[in-house]
């Protein structure tokens, strides 16, 4: 355990109402640009599965979008509407906008709690970011994916650099850990929404509240993006697997097995959290569709199990997600104060 210089509250929702809202400039001190750029994996996928299927002879090989102009269609049209869709979807991981995801740190001196967020003003733009750190580091970090078209995010992504000024205001935010509890503690995100949840895991971590009377808690994250390298902090949350049995990192990645050999989980979240609950723990009558993901069982290599009527709940992400996030853990028969949930709009 390390020592903190955040004052231990016993609630932390007490906590909020005692700490000054500050607005202030912040020098950026470091800036990392998250995710790869894949196209020589893309255009590697999309031959290899021309040649397997002889369309090579038509249509390949190729090496860019330029190539593959109507050949999702084309392949469509040629009867396997399924291998056009895959390429559709390639086509569109080629040409997205680099980078996608980014995170920063800046030195303002701002109290905090683990989950909150603050206010942040970028060449004349202000929007809310979620705070990706542990109160107990002197700097801030935020982790920002870029909004194609968006105002202040494709700013962040690509012009964003160490030396620069910010305006920070805040801490806002009631998304912080609930009052210490014998239970387990599951989290739930899409994207950067994990960006609250990596600063309430690292402060669990590092103030032993990962415990309660000396009993280790477990601590799970479900983390739900297309592809592997949209995922925020892997290796972070990776390494705190290794470190730490009683933390379990489930990424639940949509598009990632039609570019590379994930077995991993490629379902919504959700899902992914009912195929990883124990059958015999669920008591609630959730209906015939959910039961059919209990059944499953995980893809992961995750061997816990999660019981609903022992977890405190946060989920975090864009609002009709993080909707389907709860109303699942609701299903579950969670009860609705375990549950603690914040949307990005
Ligand atoms: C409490 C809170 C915490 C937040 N934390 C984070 C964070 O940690 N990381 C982060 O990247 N963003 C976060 N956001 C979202 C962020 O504030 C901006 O909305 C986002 O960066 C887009 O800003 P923009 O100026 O580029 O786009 P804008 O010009 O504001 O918006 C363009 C359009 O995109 C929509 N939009 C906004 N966010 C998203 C999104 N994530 N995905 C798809 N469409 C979107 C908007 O509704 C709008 O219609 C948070 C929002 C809130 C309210």
């Amino acid at each position: 355990m390390v020592e903190t210089s955040v004052r231990e509250y016993v609630s932390q929702h007490d906590a909020m109402g005692e700490l000054p809202l500050i607005t202030q400039s912040a020098e950026v001190t470091d800036v990392e640009r998250m995710d790869e750029d894949r196209r020589p994996e893309v255009t590697g996928v999309i031959n290899h599965w021309l040649e397997a299927t002889d369309l090579d002879d038509d249509y390949g090989p190729v090496s860019g979008p330029d190539d593959w102009a109507g050949l999702s269609a084309q392949v469509a049209e040629a009867g396997d509407p399924e291998l056009g869709r895959q390429i559709a979807t390639l086509t569109e991981r080629y040409e997205r906008p680099k980078p996608m995801l980014v995170r920063a740190r800046f030195e303002p001196d701002i109290d905090f709690l683990a989950g909150q967020y603050v206010g942040l003003t970028y060449n004349d733009v202000p929007r809310a970011y979620s705070i990706a750190n542990s109160p107990i580091e002197d700097e801030l970090e935020i982790c920002v994916r870029r909004v194609p078209g968006g105002k202040l995010s494709p700013q962040l992504c690509d012009e964003l650099d160490v030396g620069d000024t910010l305006t920070v205001r805040g801490p806002y935010g009631e998304l912080v850990l609930q009052d210490r509890s014998p239970r387990d503690m599951v989290f739930l995100a899409t994207g950067t929404g994990v960006a609250p949840f990596k600063g309430m895991i690292d402060y669990l971590f590092e103030t032993g509240r990962d415990e309660f009377a000396g009993e280790k808690r477990d601590i799970w994250l479900f983390l739900g993006t297309a592809w592997l390298d949209d995922l925020p902090y892997r290796e972070a949350f990776r390494e705190r697997q290794r470190e730490h049995d009683n933390f379990h990192f489930v990424p639940c990645l949509s598009r990632e097995p039609i570019l590379s050999d994930w077995d991993g989980e490629s379902d919504y979240v959700q899902h992914a959290l009912l195929k990883h609950t124990d059958e015999r723990a669920v008591t609630a009558p959730i209906g015939k569709r959910l039961e059919r993901w209990i059944r499953e069982g995980p893809d992961s290599d995750v061997t816990a199990r999660l019981d609903p009527t022992n977890m405190d709940v946060y989920a975090c992400g864009i609002n009709a997600m993080v909707f389907s996030l709860v109303r699942a853990v609701e299903r579950l028969g969670v009860p609705p104060e375990r549950i603690e949930s914040e949307g990005f709009g």
